[in-house]
């Protein structure tokens, strides 16, 4: 939701191409990617549900558009290990999943292709999470990498686009992820939305309802941050009635989940009736034919600087 807020913004100035990373799922799925082709298409459902102007708009699926993985590959050799060795989001997932195998070749090379998705549309501005900032900083640094080797300026060095509310944690305070099991999904019902705000983390010290709150360090204030933008009182009154102890948690938490329900209720019905599978995939096939298109001809410039035929 983050980037489509974004969208709103950038669809004045740029061309923008929405796109679902189901290769970068697939990295920590492989074994149990059975749920891959659902995820794909409800994740593009969410979109359309949200923005459905977005049905004008170039939306594919990675996997459909080969050219990400070739540059992927001509990237991969140029890329020093030590870079993504390093990267923050690696080292976290790796001492954080531990139900998953997940030191493997692919899963380490996750940001190249990234940087391939980025680069094959030299796109000039990315929307992304605070989380991201240092892949796409990684990006500049092979662009600037393969400028230097191949002497020659063909890409952008993307910028990153963070929206109103760069970070947004998980209902357990972790980093939002379907990985964690922890989000709130576009699709989930009034009664799931409800379970999952009462189970979310608040201020660790409020033990009690009379102890006063601090809601800077609390989750559920970053999320009426996030969600009631067009209420400023109701955000008012929440910081107001924590820090005085005048709310419990526990209803402070209802309230959240009201909140949410309110916003999701006309998007949940978008979604049960504006986007058949088979409109949906029709939009696909429109939005992977210009992706290709584009990736086509970047690709050929690539092969073609760096001596392949
Ligand atoms: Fe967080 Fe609300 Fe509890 Fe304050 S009252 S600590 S904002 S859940």
């Amino acid at each position: 939701v983050g980037a489509l807020n974004n969208w709103a913004k950038l669809k004045k100035n740029y061309e923008c191409f929405f796109m679902v990373a189901d290769w970068h799922a697939h990295m920590s799925e492989y074994d149990n990617p059975q749920g891959l082709k659902k995820y794909t298409i409800d994740n593009v459902i969410d979109w359309l549900s949200c923005y459905p102007e977005l049905e004008n708009s170039t939306i594919f699926v990675q996997s459909h558009v080969p050219e990400h993985t070739q540059l992927h590959l001509l990237l991969s050799n140029i890329t020093p290990l030590g870079w993504l060795e390093r990267c923050p989001t690696y080292k976290e997932q790796l001492r954080e999943i531990k139900a998953r195998e997940l030191h493997t070749y692919g899963f380490l090379g996750y940001p190249v292709l990234q940087t391939a998705d980025i680069l094959i549309y030299k796109a000039h501005v990315v929307p992304v999470g605070q989380d991201q900032l240092a892949h796409l900083e990684l990006t500049r640094e092979i662009v600037r990498r393969f400028h230097h080797i191949y002497k020659k300026k063909i890409f952008p060095e993307p910028e990153a686009k963070l929206g109103g509310t760069p970070k947004l944690l998980g209902i357990d305070n972790r980093k939002m992820s379907k990985t964690y099991n922890n989000y709130i999904a576009l699709s989930d019902s009034v009664e799931v939305v409800r379970k999952k705000c009462a189970q979310m983390v608040t201020d660790p010290q409020r033990v009690k309802k009379t102890d006063l709150g601090h809601p800077q360090v609390c989750n559920v204030y970053s999320y009426f941050q996030a969600f009631s933008q067009q209420q400023t009182s109701e955000i008012r009154k929440v910081h107001e009635y924590c820090t005085q102890a005048k709310l419990g948690c526990t209803e402070c938490k209802t309230r959240l989940a009201d909140t949410l329900n309110r916003i999701l209720t006309p998007i949940r019905a978008r979604r049960a009736k504006d986007w058949p599978e088979a409109r949906v995939q029709g939009i696909l096939a429109k939005g992977t034919k210009k992706a290709r298109e584009v990736a086509g001809q970047t690709l050929a410039e690539v092969k073609k600087l760096i001596g392949l035929y």
